[in-house]
């Protein structure tokens, strides 16, 4: 199976650096799906779950929230404010977030607090989702 170079890159160092047969995450303007041989491309990343198919076939998932993906020379780079390993994800901790957006937005009346809250909700359940399969 053919393969291409990929780099996952966030704030606190570097979560991925090898070759991949296929990255899929959702962007802005929704789903993409990498394959070897892709054409240069860049886009901004929305929040969603990622999933890197590594040399060997194995899938692994993340939950990946806000950045950069781009290709260029067959050189794939995802700079990800948020990247978080399935595995990595604290299941509580996403719970609680989801309970606190859910609360700030039944009560939010202002146009950016509605916003904030509906961000952090968003936040929360993708990590749910990637957390829970
Ligand atoms: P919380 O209210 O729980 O902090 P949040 O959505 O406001 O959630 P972020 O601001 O997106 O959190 O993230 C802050 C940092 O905490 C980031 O480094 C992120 O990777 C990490 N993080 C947030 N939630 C979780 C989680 N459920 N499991 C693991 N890491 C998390």
């Amino acid at each position: 199976m053919s393969s291409f170079h990929l780099q996952v890159v966030t704030p606190d160092g570097q979560a991925f650096e090898g070759q991949a047969q296929r990255v899929f995450c959702r962007t802005i303007t929704g789903d993409v799906c990498i394959l070897p041989r892709h054409c240069d491309y860049m886009t901004a990343l929305g929040m969603g779950e990622a999933r890197i198919t590594d040399e060997a076939g194995q899938v692994r998932r993340a939950a990946c929230i806000g950045g950069m993906l781009s290709v260029l020379n067959g050189q794939v780079r995802l700079v990800a404010t948020t990247w978080e390993w399935a595995e990595d994800i604290d299941k509580a901790r996403a719970e609680s977030a989801r309970k606190r957006a859910e609360e700030s937005l039944a009560k939010a009346t202002e146009k950016t607090a509605r916003a904030m809250a509906e961000a952090r909700l968003r936040r929360a359940l993708v990590r749910l989702r990637v957390a829970g399969k």
